[in-house]
């Protein structure tokens, strides 16, 4: 595709204005072009009688034009440009509204193909704003007619021309990515008949070959892309064989509550992995509160008593120091040693840290992505546990991976990631999945509200706090943007302090503060003294303050669902009734449903399939955090099935590399580079 690079405005008839028009819809190369697939298709193949034509409704037919032209002028000002036909014992008009100036494009006595809206007037058919063959070289009468998404300055009909320029100027010139034994074995295309055929379908059988074809070559590149990174991370697939840890069963006897089922269930799934030799790689899924923690804890106890240090990491300052937390009152008891690295930490206490770290007295270690810096340097590496995986793109991971000599491997997220993405982001993994909260968790009520609501809100909220409760107050944004219209955390915070809640302890949270900071304010409120938080998402992943029972969400229809259970998961781990108000700003459909899903459902399962569904993997994660890149064509949904083969045949490949001719292979590399390139890794700042 390397010669494909070229600027659209070396391809005949686009001049500086179009090229401007179509850099708006991201079209920079000659293969952006032919990469800018159509949204939707009209069959426009089959000729149809006159009666068996829809009223109202577009459709092909074919006309012999009967008499001149006539101009009916309306007293609106409208000119109707009216030419008769007749279609076998049929008679009626062709019609035109202000479009006098086609009046000689036809010639009476021939027979015309035409498509357009079919009107009855009277006992003559009329047929509105017809298409017809004569009009351009690129007729959309008689075929499937592709439908793109435009911008001003460019139609439809130009847009299909320079796309077929481009075709044209590379007749048969596209490198294959595909290698040949999979384009045979699974029929598909080759790419100049894959592209082609999506723009220009010849058949609707052809279009739904060359839909397949593209599908299959993008996710196969991906997934080369993704597991070729694996692979290269992780030759050595012999592991560490863990002993028996007695101290297991004291461990989980000190614990103050009971495990569940499910708890207990993926433990054994991982304590076994870790008896075996082979090197764990599982997946821990889990909702929120749903106890992922204790779990984790579980694994590092076996590694700890067989002589190995485990690293935890996570994606957050504040959720690094929670856990650190957690652990040294799940652990110091037992004698363990907890360190925390972060980026905050002073230039002494880090080399103390290191120091502890590299002699082995120190256990375990938690930090942020501060622990894969390479001057952090573990005894005997054992085990490595990352929290909220899909928030590490995909080029981090491995990373704290070769600290350690084949380290079992434990990742866990809270956000539910539907089972197709999970395939695609941990396609090698074993998953794990409690599925099951902790008895005893009352779901948190939730309700989609409009702004009207808010001084209602504003007084529940208030009533609450007088009870002795405190609340969170989620914004989109930090501060005020001229780009979207939301009310930022500062903004509120401002207006809120001297108004509405002035008689309320209120705090401000959010990620351009300085860590310590933050750390402050977040202990603050866990401490009771700051009723009312208002934050950014920055509490999304995070601590827990079982005395916040009320979660208001601004503009909750700019988030993603898994986000807004994610942040909903924050209240309702105390005793008390939680709720989530969702204030939504959005009068569009799909927003309204999005916030009925909201509160239809508790289960992050459901929400998120469903927010895939309807909105992509792109906006699933929030367009910067699931590490993925952009899918043109394939969709993760309908695509499952081809995802699952091109995984199996992807898989074989990179396990003998020798089925593919090494020209083959390369370009793949190549290409498979070129995409991760394209991903944007770093974590958020919210
Ligand atoms: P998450 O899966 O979101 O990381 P945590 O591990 O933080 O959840 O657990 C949430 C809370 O539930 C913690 O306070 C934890 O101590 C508690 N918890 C975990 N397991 C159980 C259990 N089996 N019974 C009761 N409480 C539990
Ligand atoms: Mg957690």
């Amino acid at each position: 595709m390397e010669n494909l690079n070229y600027k659209i405005d070396k391809i005949k008839g686009i001049g500086p204005k179009k090229k401007e028009y179509l850099n708006k819809l991201n079209i920079k190369t000659a293969k952006d072009l032919i990469y800018h697939l159509p949204r939707d298709y009209e069959d426009r193949s089959n000729f149809i009688d006159l009666e068996d034509g829809i009223l109202g409704k577009n459709a092909s037919f074919i006309v012999r034009i009967s008499g001149p032209a006539r101009i009916v002028r309306t007293r609106g000002r409208l000119n109707i440009l009216k030419i008769p036909f007749t279609a076998g014992e049929n008679t009626g008009y062709l019609t035109w509204f202000n479009q006098v100036y086609l009046r000689n494009s036809f010639k009476i006595g021939e027979d015309y193909k035409v498509y357009g809206e079919l009107k009855k007037n009277g006992l003559d058919y009329e047929i509105h704003n017809p298409e017809f063959e004569a009009r351009s070289e690129n007729a959309k009468v008689g075929r499937i007619v592709a439908k793109y998404d435009l911008t001003k300055g460019i139609s439809a009909n130009e847009l299909a021309k320079f796309i077929k320029q481009v075709i044209e100027d590379n007749k048969g010139d596209y490198e294959e990515l595909l290698p040949e034994y999979i384009r045979n074995k699974y029929k598909l295309l080759d790419r100049a008949s894959a592209i082609k055929n999506i723009h220009f379908p010849e058949s609707l059988e052809l279009l739904e070959k060359a839909r397949e074809s593209l599908v299959f070559e993008e996710l196969f590149l991906l997934q080369f892309s993704l597991l070729r990174l694996k692979n290269i991370k992780s030759e050595t697939a012999r592991g560490i064989k863990f002993k028996q840890s007695k101290r297991l069963e004291d461990f989980i006897a000190s614990l103050d509550f009971k495990l569940t089922a499910a708890q207990i269930r993926v433990n054994e799934e991982i304590q076994e992995d870790m008896s075996s030799k082979d090197q764990m790689n599982r997946l821990l899924q889990g909702d929120v509160g749903s106890g992922k923690t204790i779990v984790a804890a579980l694994a590092i106890i076996r590694a700890i008593d067989s002589g190995y240090q485990a690293a935890f990491m996570a994606p957050t300052e504040i959720l690094a120091n929670q856990h650190y937390e957690t652990f040294r009152e799940l652990f110091e008891k037992f004698g363990l040693r907890v360190g925390l690295i972060t980026g905050s930490l002073s230039r002494k206490a880090k080399e103390d840290l290191l120091g502890s770290l590299k002699s082995g007295e120190i256990d375990i270690l938690v930090g942020t992505h501060a622990l894969i810096e390479e001057t952090v340097v573990f005894n005997n590496l054992g085990l490595v546990i990352t929290d909220e995986q899909h928030r590490f793109g995909v080029n981090q991971r491995g990373l704290l991976n070769s600290k350690g000599r084949s380290p079992d491997i434990l990742v866990m997220t809270a956000t539910p990631i539907p089972r197709t993405l999970a395939l695609i982001l941990y396609g090698d993994l074993d998953i794990s999945i409690i599925d099951e909260l902790p008895p005893a968790r009352k779901e948190v009520k939730t309700f989609a509200v409009g702004t009207n609501f808010i001084p209602r809100i504003n007084n529940f909220i208030k009533k609450h706090v007088v009870e002795g409760r405190q609340a969170y107050i989620v914004m989109p944004l930090v501060e005020k943007s001229d780009k979207i219209d939301a009310l930022s955390a500062e903004e509120l915070y401002k207006e809120s302090k001297s108004g509405v809640f002035k008689d309320q302890k209120l705090g401000l949270l959010h990620g351009r503060m300085k860590a310590n900071e933050k750390d402050r304010i977040m202990m603050d409120f866990k401490a009771g003294k700051i009723d009312i938080l208002i934050s950014t998402t920055v509490i999304e992943v995070g601590v827990d303050v079982p005395n916040a029972n009320i979660m208001v969400i601004y503009n909750a229809d700019r988030f993603g669902l898994a986000q807004l259970h994610q942040l909903r998961g924050r209240v309702g781990r105390g005793d008390e009734q939680a709720y989530c108000i969702l204030i939504n700003t959005s009068l569009n459909e799909i927003a309204i449903d999005r916030m009925r899903i909201m509160e239809a459902s508790s289960d992050g399962f459901v929400i998120s399939e469903k927010d895939l569904e309807i909105r992509g993997p792109g906006e699933f994660f929030g367009t910067r955090q699931h590490g993925l890149p952009e899918l043109r064509i394939a969709n993760l949904f309908e695509d499952m099935e081809t995802l699952k083969i091109v995984q199996n045949e992807v898989i074989k490949i990179l396990e003998s590399p020798d089925k593919l001719k090494s020209e083959e292979f390369i370009r793949l590399e190549k290409e498979a580079e070129k995409m991760l390139e394209n991903i944007e890794t770093d974590l958020v700042v919210n």
